[in-house]
């Protein structure tokens, strides 16, 4: 057992999309490649939820001058928004804000 369980989650993670190894920096959830996410917390960064489901970028839009990206998991339907991080695949993120124009 890990004593500082209260860190923030700078957990590596392997991509279970596309196999990337991701570096874990705290505040991203999801493939710095392909942009995927897990569905894997009920509240941001708590790995409480059960449905593991692989969650898609559905959506790329702007708020408040920030980009979010919109997830959507395959698995349940839940639909989750979060925020770009400057590690993230600009082509990726190009390729999701096109789609849907
Ligand atoms: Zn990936
Ligand atoms: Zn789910």
């Amino acid at each position: 057992m890990h004593t500082k369980t209260f860190q923030k989650n700078k957990e590596d993670f392997i991509c279970d999309n596309c196999g990337h190894k991701n570096t874990g920096n705290g505040y991203t959830n999801h493939c710095s490649q392909c942009l995927y996410s897990k569905h894997v917390d009920v509240n941001p960064g708590d790995r409480g939820e059960e449905c593991k489901g692989l969650m898609k970028p559905t959506e790329v839009f702007n708020r408040n001058s920030k980009t979010y990206l919109k997830h959507q998991c395959l698995k349940c339907g839940f639909i989750r928004n979060n925020r770009i991080s400057e590690t993230d695949s600009f082509d990726e993120i190009v390729k999701i804000s096109n789609q849907d124009k």
